[in-house]
């Protein structure tokens, strides 16, 4: 240390003290904060480790992040000290901590939000707040003096800190009463460390200690305790072992082992065993022959990850053309190399298929990382990834986090899925950490698409991502035939007062596929039918005059209304499509489609995926393996049921309302319509027999429609990005998206205004639309208002997000605001 150097402000003393850390909280304001290390902690305060800092009144965990010789000039003076070091070692890697400072920053996102998002939940202890004994409270039940309730509460912490509810509990006192002596001066408030809530599992284990001599043992002090001795004998024989593995020969094993450790014998202990979460679904490794094209898409993919280089590359290919194999093939390679690798899918349904054959081609040399874990079982599978036990980490948007030390392979299947987007906190698109990750190890990452999104094949075409074309189903199998119905002609034809759910083509299929033994999914996309007015005679529904966006409805004050722009119209008496005086608003959901289902086919098996059946544990797996093992004759589900993989007996897919998802407001409506529909295209006809399709829409020539009957991705894409160059939307234009919520209207539009005023005077070169209400205009008793920034010119953008940003960090309770600087759902 600089001996000249000036003297260490107060708070940082110079015996005990050793350096400065920055550490980011999980707090919003946007900045690390720094505090003096005590000497004792020197050696542990380093970056990537959670420490225990004071903030305010209470202790808070936040993530060191650098280190430093002095406190910053805000922190001069009022530096205080680090509290406690809670990781044995860095639980953030120094390549993830950069990819997350700079994805944050990019974000205009608090560091401390965005580390928290990385981190397994609940694997940090918890500061909890407690109550002790003042001094004065320890006289008084020193003093002998006091009233009986009041010894009885105060003895209740002789024994030490307790807390708030503890206490009331142990000395039977109200909160009232607590509160009162707190006041009085005979508790104080004190915080301390709970463990954390998440845990990996243990299981006990026992051996021979290391002085052990057996024979002596069991000539001497065992010689009347038989069992003990013959125990002893057969952990002799067998080394260390779970106590659980004795128990067959030994049914008494546990006391009998608490007997020989008092004796010194033996020593007792844990082994940390992770709850298995793989499931039981190994597909069996077919060893195939690459097609040409998976042969060249390889040699691409292959040779960066053997030359350690980074290269972004696009693996644009039909359902069943092959890329799930050439992403086995390309983990090979990074396994082979001694590296690991990332695979990222969008849903856990789908998680158990690509998990299946992961496991019949690598064994279980893998972890899995989903939300349909426990907090406990994710921390375990995150921590065999950290300890570098497994060389495969797999799993949904928050396994891009993975802490993988050498890293060698990114693949993010289906990434043109919303799903990558996280819609909380940390706003991040798991394709740009992807691909941070992947420049940052120097290591190649793959996206894959039948249909991918609008801003990666235009990215593609610039050059920046390389596209490996796997044009061809493999075997030659014809795509699915798809048939469109248009729904305006079989209305006509459909005698009046008769719900349109079925058309007569549709049940036709249904019924023929039924008779040939084959299986059925009946996809139904629910999202956006009650907020929207779609006339159910011509399919119509009524549009803003200035975006180009379907108006909402809005029953409290009856009115239709624009959620970019505020546009509002009176609802139209009749249809200014057909001039049908009933416009209605359309109310059909999966389980009245389940209903006409069965009442269409009586013999069929039917069963029913959607949100609410998945959200029963293990019932999407249940459903799907009945779907796969014959027992379900036809599948209705929402867009759940358009995931998945390869279910060899369905042969029909019917899509009962194509356009659904067309008329919903937001600029990306089309290409979500498209990418859906091709999806679940693709699930039909996967075995030998070539499927079928049969798409219900009222809007059969729409360019997200049309194309889809032959599959055909380049003509939506042409004509999709033609629009958006127009309007100026993303990738021609940038977008910040600013959303204030709060519990009354007016309040909460009024800091819309404002911060869409300061983004106008910060931002003339933007354009800023709003605030207008949000499409869902009240979402759990808080109305919503949004304001949205576009502009191509990226300093003008940035200007206006900035000014949104910091509008929505001065928004106080109840309120609240949030930006949004890559929005994917707007709704
Ligand atoms: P995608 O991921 O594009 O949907 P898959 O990799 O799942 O395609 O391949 C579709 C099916 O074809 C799978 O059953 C797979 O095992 C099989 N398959 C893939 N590549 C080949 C190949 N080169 N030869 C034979 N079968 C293959
Ligand atoms: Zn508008």
């Amino acid at each position: 240390m600089d001996l000249f150097a000036p003297r260490a402000p107060a708070g940082l003393s110079a015996p005990d003290a050793s350096g400065v850390v920055r550490i980011a909280l999980p707090v919003p304001e946007d900045r690390l904060f720094d505090y003096a290390v005590p000497a004792a902690l020197a050696d542990q305060a380093e970056p990537g480790r959670r420490a225990l800092v004071p903030l305010g009144g209470r202790r808070v965990t936040g993530v060191i992040v650098e280190r430093a010789d002095a406190p910053s000039p805000e922190a001069r003076g009022k530096l205080r000290v680090l509290a406690q070091i809670v990781d044995p070692e860095p639980v953030l890697a120094p390549e993830l901590l950069k990819v997350l400072r700079d994805e944050a920053r990019a974000l205009l996102c608090p560091i401390g939000v965005a580390l928290q998002a990385a981190l397994p939940a609940g694997s940090a202890p918890r500061p909890v707040e407690l109550v002790e004994l003042s001094a004065r409270g320890r006289q008084a039940l020193a003093s002998g003096a006091a009233p009986p309730e009041l010894v009885r509460v105060l003895g209740a912490l002789s024994g030490g800190a307790l807390s708030r509810p503890a206490l009331a509990r142990r000395g039977r006192a109200s909160a009232e009463t607590l509160t009162g002596l707190e006041r009085e001066g005979f508790l104080r408030r004190t915080s301390g460390l709970r463990g954390p809530a998440a845990r990996e599992a243990t299981v006990p284990t026992v051996r021979l200690s290391s002085g052990t001599d057996v024979a002596t043992a069991c000539a001497g002090p065992l010689a009347r305790a038989p069992k003990q001795a013959a125990l002893l004998r057969q952990l002799a024989a067998r080394g260390d072992c779970d106590l659980a593995a004795l128990a067959g020969e030994f049914p008494t094993a546990g006391p009998l082992v608490r007997e020989l450790a008092r004796r010194g014998l033996v020593e007792r202990g844990t082994r940390r065993a992770s709850r298995p979460v793989l499931g039981d679904e190994v597909e069996a490794d077919r060893g195939v022959e690459l097609t040409a094209d998976q042969t060249a898409a390889l040699a691409a993919i292959g040779g960066a990850i053997a030359a350690g280089r980074h290269e972004r590359f696009l693996l644009h290919g039909v359902t069943g053309s092959g890329k799930t194999e050439v992403y086995l093939r390309a983990v090979a390679d990074a396994l082979a190399r001694g590296r690991q690798a990332l695979i990222l899918v969008p849903e856990i349904t789908l998680t158990h298929q690509i998990v299946a054959r992961l496991r019949g081609r690598f064994g279980d040399r893998m972890a899995v990382l989903h939300s349909g874990l426990s907090d406990g079982e994710r921390l375990e599978q995150w921590q065999r990834l950290r300890r570098g036990e497994v060389p495969i980490a797999v799993g949904a948007r928050s396994a891009v986090f993975a802490p993988l030390e050498r890293l060698g392979l990114v693949v993010i299947d289906e990434e043109h899925d919303g799903a990558y987007k996280n819609e909380e906190g940390f706003r991040y698109h798991a394709r740009s950490v992807g691909t941070r990750r992947a420049e940052g190890t120097g290591c190649p990452i793959v996206l894959g698409s039948a249909t991918p999104a609008l801003e990666t094949r235009h990215a593609a075409d610039a050059g920046a991502w390389r596209r490996l074309p796997l044009p061809r189903q493999i075997g030659g199998r014809p795509l699915p035939a798809v048939e469109i119905v248009d729904l305006s002609v079989e209305r006509a034809a459909t005698p009046r007062g008769r719900k349109l759910i079925l058309s007569a083509p549709l049940r036709r299929a249904l019924r023929a596929t039924l008779a040939e033994g084959a299986q059925s999914i009946l996809f139904l996309n629910r999202r956006g039918f009650s907020t929207k007015i779609l006339c159910f005679e011509c399919g119509h529904a009524e549009h803003c005059k200035h975006c180009d966006i379907a108006l909402v409805y809005h029953a409290g004050d009856a009115c239709l209304r624009c959620h970019y722009c505020g546009f509002e119209i009176e609802p139209p008496a009749a249809c200014t499509g057909c001039g049908a005086p009933d416009t209605a608003l359309l109310g059909v959901g999966t389980e009245r489609l389940e209903e006409e289902v069965r009442a269409e086919l009586p013999t069929a098996r039917v069963a029913r995926l959607d949100r609410d059946v998945a959200s029963r544990r293990g019932a999407t797996r249940e459903i799907l393996r009945g779907l796969r093992d014959g027992r379900i004759d036809v599948l209705v589900g929402t867009q759940m049921v358009a995931k998945g993989h390869d279910y060899p007996g369905v042969r029909l897919v019917g899509v009962v309302a194509a356009d659904l998802a067309l008329h919903l407001p937001d600029f990306r409506a089309a290409e979500r319509t498209f990418q859906l529909l091709t999806q679940v295209a693709g699930r039909a006809g996967r075995g030998n027999v070539p499927g079928r399709v049969v798409l219900q829409t009222f809007v059969p020539d729409h360019y997200a429609i049309e194309p889809v009957r032959r599959h055909d991705y380049e003509r939506f894409y042409r004509i999709e990005i033609e629009a958006r160059a127009q309007l100026g939307y993303p990738p021609f234009g940038r977008l910040a998206y600013a959303l204030v919520t709060g519990p009354d209207d007016a309040p909460t539009q009024r800091a819309a205004e404002l911060l869409a005023a300061a983004a106008r005077e910060a931002a003339p070169g933007a354009e800023i639309l709003g605030p207008a209400p949000a499409p869902l205009a009240r979402l759990r008793g808080r109305y919503r208002h949004h304001v949205l920034a576009k502009s191509a010119d990226s300093e003008a953008l940035e200007a206006a997000a900035r000014a949104l940003a910091a509008g929505a960090a001065a928004v106080r309770r109840p309120l609240a605001a949030h930006v949004d600087l890559h929005p994917v759902n707007m709704l």
